[in-house]
């Protein structure tokens, strides 16, 4: 995978800011594409914004790599719906797990997301995340600022740490917009949606809401708003904030693992 330097990474991002390429959603994916090449990715949980770029990447990146943070806590309905999406959309869908899942996790940690929320959002979010960004330069996620406060700031394209490219083309649109697109184009939803959920993650830390004015409600029982995703990774020149207690070093672990094969056992990359 060829790597573009941070000058001239920014100079591309300043040309595309210029021609207004981040104010089109679908524009800003192919060029994207364009600029990165293999080294572009796109991480999704399949909830409402996530089906909308799959929907776009589905017609115009057909081929690019789809990753799912496989927790080992997520409802079957979220697998379910995963796998359902993958085989009738054709995407490239690739499961991605921390270093223990399932029983394993179990044994070593108990239930770490009721004794320490943030170390297992660590382990098996943020981690394994890490592990994906050390093989690419650019990462497609579908966060909006008016999910929450934590995302106010977001932009289409922000130049990370690395330099990584996070390429977020609905960061400027609204709720209202999402919807209207999901509807427009008849694109299939999470069926957890239809029992009152509104936002869905791992099952122990995700309750159903009546706040359907709260993208975020009901995650983490209203402790947290945030796993890490968006906020381990800081824009270029930000200071990082510290590692969870008891974490692994990540700058070690991403050294290390970036350079194995896929753990045996993992879901293979599931291309359509
Ligand atoms: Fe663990 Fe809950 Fe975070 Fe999932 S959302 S990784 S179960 S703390």
């Amino acid at each position: 995978m060829a790597v573009i330097d941070s000058a001239a990474l920014d100079r591309a991002v300043g040309e595309a800011r210029r021609e207004g390429v981040d104010r089109d959603a679908r524009r800003v994916l192919r060029w994207a594409r364009d600029l990165l090449g293999e080294g572009l990715m796109m991480t999704t949980s399949f909830q409402k914004g996530g089906m909308v770029l799959l929907h776009m990447v589905r017609d115009q990146l057909p081929d690019l790599p789809v990753f799912f943070l496989d927790t080992g806590f997520h409802f079957q309905e979220t697998l379910d719906f995963a796998e359902k999406i993958r085989r009738d959309w054709g995407i490239h869908l690739v499961y991605q797990r921390g270093q223990l899942f399932g029983e394993s996790f179990q044994a070593k940690h108990g239930d770490l997301f009721e004794t320490n929320p943030n170390l297992c959002c660590h382990l098996n979010k943020v981690e394994p995340q890490n592990e994906i960004l050390a093989r690419y330069q650019g990462w497609i996620t579908a966060i909006r600022r008016d999910q929450a406060s934590t995302r106010a700031e977001a932009d289409v394209l922000e130049i990370l740490d690395g330099p990584k490219l996070k390429v977020q083309p609905l960061a400027l649109w609204s709720r209202e917009q999402v919807s209207a697109y999901l509807k427009e184009h008849q694109v299939p939803l999470h069926p957890l949606y239809a029992q009152g959920y509104q936002s869905i993650g791992c099952g122990p830390c995700t309750q159903p809401s009546s706040d359907a004015t709260n993208e975020r409600a009901g995650r983490w029982g209203g402790k947290k708003i945030e796993c890490g995703l968006h906020t381990f990774w800081q824009k270029r020149g930000e200071s990082r904030p510290p590692a969870p207690p008891a974490g692994p070093a990540i700058v070690e672990r991403v050294e290390i693992l970036g350079q194995k094969p896929e753990p045996p056992g993992l879901p293979q990359a599931a291309a359509g």
